[in-house]
């Protein structure tokens, strides 16, 4: 049973209270039009303009808060969520809503440098350094490769060096931090990248419906961050080639051109990137004056 003492009509959010996911997942709410006014002082914040609360925490936390029912909903990494959830040994407690654009990283096996590498059989027996060992184990487990988990909370890119372990299983994005400890990671175990998610149980119909709003918002900031809206004047006799070669844009506005009919002006939304290697196919096809901005929301 969720704890009595939660509202009955306001969404109870948990976020990490300060580390990576932080800010993205304060940008997203106020892109979603949810405004909260001075995160981070308190422990619980309620928005101003919609009816949901903040519960700012660490973010190893957030599944089990979720999980619980003290929280409705929780934005955490995909990798403490599975983590948590293999600890618990079951997967029923949440649904993962939506994954989310940020907080990209993968748990990778990185070994010393100088350590030869052929295959994941190399590493059989050795001592594997890690904060995910429920990750860890699962792994190594289905690849049918025998393993001692060292379970660490921090530093995990030390070990070798103190000689805790032999190899480490860590979260690596850009590599930096791999390549300053001398290890190189050798194979990816589990991809993540933030994810909303909520409580398994269905949520009362009050809190259903401003659920229902997030989502429709964020599923419309979502779909706005890789979309262009791109304008640009084609000669009428190049605009069949020109359509072919705006990307992922369907129907495109056709307007006719002051003063000069040989020509059009073409508006149209493009659901990937515009890159400058289609601006200048673009150019090469005849098209002028070709503008792209940005979408901040989109809603179809
Ligand atoms: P807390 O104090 O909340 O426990 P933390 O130190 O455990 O913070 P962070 O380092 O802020 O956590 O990482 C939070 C999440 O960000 C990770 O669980 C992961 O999903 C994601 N992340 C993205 N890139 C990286 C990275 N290079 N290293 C670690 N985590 C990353
Ligand atoms: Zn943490």
């Amino acid at each position: 049973m969720p704890p009595a003492n939660l509202p009955k009509d306001r969404l109870r959010l948990a976020i990490q209270k300060s580390g990576r996911l932080s800010t993205d997942s304060l940008d997203l709410l106020k892109a979603c039009g949810i405004k909260v006014k001075s995160p981070k002082e308190k422990l619980l914040l309620h928005a101003d303009n919609f009816p949901l609360d903040l519960l700012f925490v660490r973010d190893d936390d957030i599944p089990q808060l979720v999980m619980d029912g003290v929280c409705d909903l929780g934005i955490v990494g995909q990798n403490v969520l599975e983590e948590s959830a293999l600890e618990r040994g079951t997967t029923s407690a949440y649904v993962v809503e939506r994954t989310l654009d940020f907080g990209g990283c993968r748990l990778a096996i990185a070994l010393p440098e100088e350590r030869p590498y052929t295959g994941l059989k190399d590493l059989a027996g050795l001592r594997i350094a890690t904060s995910y060992p429920q990750l860890t184990k699962r792994y190594f487990a289905q690849q049918g490769v025998p393993a001692e988990i060292v379970t660490l909370s921090g530093s995990v890119e030390i070990a070798p060096r103190l000689g805790l372990a032999d190899v480490i299983c860590d979260l690596v994005s850009s590599g930096s931090t791999l390549e300053a400890n001398k290890l190189r990671a050798v194979e990816t175990i589990f991809k993540s990248t933030a994810a909303l998610i909520r409580n398994a149980r269905p949520l009362n119909p009050e809190k259903a419906h401003a659920f229902d709003i997030v989502l429709r918002r964020l599923d419309g900031v979502q779909k706005a961050a890789g979309t262009k809206y791109i304008m640009l004047h084609a000669p009428r006799a190049n605009l069949t080639e020109i359509r072919k070669l705006l990307p992922g844009s369907e129907n495109p506005t056709i307007l006719p051109l002051a003063g000069d009919d040989s020509k059009v002006a073409l508006h149209a939304v493009c659901a990937e990137d515009v890159f400058w290697e289609t601006m200048d196919a673009l150019k090469q096809a005849g098209a002028s004056s070709i503008l792209v901005l940005p979408i901040e929301k989109m809603m179809l």
